[in-house]
């Protein structure tokens, strides 16, 4: 599996990405060269709007893409046309949107006591983040995201 390394201006794109099971890292407070290094040792491939770290990572020989467009569709286009990654729908890889763990498979039985009230009622399927404990189910804003990979797919 594919590991990516976002530049800051891309937090839709990573959750999008974590979303599809693919582990990727967000650059907030890093600098460019700690995400340089860590692309590098753990080869991730830099997604980045810069010229300035496309050419860096050039120079040291890391994969990256040049995304231009502010689009999230776009954007997973231009990606998937690069590195020809194949997106499985539903995902059966999930990472977490928040801190880019791993998800676990969870019953209703589980979680029941710590999802919002009501939600029980409407949705089946849970996941639980084996790093921060975040509870996941595929609310509502799924049919948007839904509707994005339908496009790009
Ligand atoms: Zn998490």
């Amino acid at each position: 599996m594919l590991k990516f390394y976002t530049d800051s201006m891309f937090g839709k794109l990573t959750r999008f990405l974590r979303f599809l099971g693919f582990d990727t890292l967000y650059r907030r407070n890093e600098s460019v060269e700690e995400m340089l290094e860590e692309s590098k040792q753990n080869e991730r491939i830099v997604l980045s709007s810069s010229q300035s770290v496309s050419s860096s990572c050039k120079k040291q020989q890391i994969q990256s893409i040049h995304l231009t467009s502010t689009d999230i569709s776009d954007q997973l286009k231009d990606i998937k046309a690069i590195l020809d990654i194949t997106i499985n729908f539903p995902p059966d890889n999930l990472r977490c949107s928040v801190c880019n763990g791993s998800l676990a498979s969870r019953n209703k039985s589980e979680v029941v006591d710590r999802i919002p009230e009501g939600t029980a009622k409407h949705y089946d399927d849970y996941w639980e983040c084996n790093s921060c404990s975040k509870i996941f189910w595929l609310g509502s804003h799924w049919e948007d995201i839904k509707k994005t990979i339908e496009e790009i797919r």
